[in-house]
């Protein structure tokens, strides 16, 4: 019913990662080749050229991306309010409300919002991460309306019936119980992200703690509604066989009287202090078949960076763990034999500061120790020498290949658009990404490792497997191995969702 993933730039997974071979695959070749050099260097790709955006008299943000060659639509609502603007001592409210968000309003009563949508034979999924909570159908284009009205519905007329709030209370609890508390994988990640974060709330699980979700109410998920979903802290998002037009007239039909009933302001979170602490954490669980690495520093983001630092560790992660050329799959895989996997992904789309991320399974007889020295070596060689021209080079046509590819995607181009906008972006930053990754130097590629991958501040997650206690065990389902904590989605995803949310298995 629900997939784990780590956080993941939207773009950096979407180009990166959704579209080129999966970073963490073992063994997979690249699933085709780039296009001719020759072709990137002279032309630097821009995404969603046609993309246009547009505000409801309500403040209702609207982004409209044109996609002509299918009669489907996707209807996506992204609300600027996720985990990590949950008031103290209150965690998981985000995640409960969105699952409150399908149980009903006065017009649409208890589960009539999915029966609609599934009875013209749309997808519907919702989405709650730490920097926004999104919800989403894919319909024929007929029924644009139709989605647009029941979403507007529940946007400013949620029923809070603590009748049915109560046993979905259950729900989440038995969520957390599969995808976090039967899931060592998942608990060492919450470990990790308490020590790299120790002041921001990115420290703190989407799905919550298990203390703090018992006690949440009704009237507590109202409060956070009440707060958080309205017009104008909301972006629409529409892909598809439309015009902006078309949009326009139906946004303000449906949405247009959905009153402004709150102003959230900017949203200012406490940040963490520079630390210099090397810190380790470990989890001995008898779950675990296969021990795992990991090792994640707090980095900046696209949105806290100096220009040119997240293209810089964007190419650099690239560098280091993209696919089967990438340094540490040649050295640690390919030459020296230590490791059954490793990658590395640097997450960028946070609104607050995002993390790099190495990742590695050892080969049977291999210690961390072993496997990890290896890792630094490769990093020093990095801040030492640089990355050859050429090398980044390479990076930055599979980023290009990877850009005009994303364009063939309906749903990931939704989902680019709607985290950029949800977390304080703007549509042209998203368009001339491309642009921006071709102007970094190999020069900031070093500077970044050499600023950035330093050992102070930096925290490593151990993964072993211990002895059979004897007692009963509770496997979680779909989340097995996955290597961070992250956003939690619901029921089935369109194609182009999925492998945002699978390739960091
Ligand atoms: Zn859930």
């Amino acid at each position: 019913m629900t997939l784990a993933a780590p956080r993941r730039a939207a773009l950096a997974a979407v180009l990166l990662a959704l579209l080129a071979p999966p970073a963490f695959a073992a063994e997979t070749p690249p699933a085709s080749p780039p296009p001719s050099a020759a072709t990137a260097a002279t032309e630097t790709p821009k995404i969603g050229a046609n993309v246009s955006t547009f505000q409801l008299p309500n403040g209702l943000t609207v982004v409209v991306i044109p996609d002509h060659r299918a009669a489907v639509v996707t209807h996506m609502v992204w609300y600027k309010a996720g985990s990590a603007d949950e008031p103290p001592g209150k965690s998981g409210i985000a995640h409960y409300l969105e699952h409150l968000m399908f149980k009903g309003t006065k017009a649409n009563p208890g589960g009539a919002f999915s029966k609609k949508v599934a009875e013209i034979g749309g997808q519907e999924n919702a989405f709650t991460s730490w920097d926004y909570t999104a919800y989403y159908q894919r319909v024929a284009k007929e029924h644009l309306g139709l989605v647009m009205g029941l979403e507007a519905d529940r946007m400013q007329n949620l029923q809070f019936d603590p009748a049915t709030a109560a046993p979905e209370l259950k729900v989440v609890l038995e969520e957390r119980s599969m995808r976090t508390d039967n899931e060592p994988s998942a608990r060492l990640g919450e470990a990790v992200d308490a020590a790299l974060h120790p002041n921001h709330p990115y420290r703190i699980p989407v799905i919550g703690w298990r203390s703090e979700i018992e006690k949440l109410t009704a009237q507590d998920a109202k409060a956070f509604y009440d707060r958080f979903y309205t017009p104008n802290n909301a972006v629409l998002v529409v892909a598809g066989d439309v015009d902006e037009v078309a949009v326009r007239d139906l946004a303000l039909s449906n949405y247009g009287r959905v009153q402004k009933r709150a102003d959230p302001g900017k949203r200012m979170r406490p940040q963490d202090p520079e630390i210099d602490v090397v810190q380790s954490v470990r989890l001995a669980d008898e779950r675990v078949a296969q021990p795992s690495w990991r090792r994640l520093w707090r980095v900046p983001s696209s949105h806290t960076a100096e220009p040119g630092v997240s293209e810089a560790l964007e190419l650099l992660a690239d560098t280091l763990g993209g696919g089967s050329t990438s340094r540490l799959y040649r050295s640690l895989v390919v030459e020296k034999g230590l490791a059954a996997q490793v990658g590395v992904s640097y997450q960028s789309d946070a609104l607050d500061d995002g993390r790099f991320l190495i990742y590695a399974v050892p080969r049977d007889g291999v210690d961390f120790d072993k496997l990890s020295a290896a890792i630094d070596a490769e990093i020093a060689a990095v801040v030492r020498d640089g990355a050859p021209a050429e090398e980044i080079a390479r990076s930055k046509t599979k980023v290009y290949a990877e850009a005009i590819k994303v364009q063939d995607n309906q749903a990931s181009l939704a989902r680019i658009f709607g985290t950029e906008m949800a977390t304080g972006g703007e549509i042209e930053r998203v368009r001339d990404w491309p642009a921006r990754i071709r102007a970094v130097t190999p020069d900031q590629v070093k500077a970044a490792a050499t600023r950035w991958l330093r050992p102070e501040g930096s925290v490593t997650g151990e993964l072993v497997s211990a002895p059979p206690s004897g007692k009963p065990l509770t496997r979680g389902g779909a989340t097995l191995g996955a290597p961070m904590s992250g956003p939690i989605r619901h029921g089935e995803a369109p194609a182009g969702f999925e492998p945002l949310e699978t390739t960091l298995k």
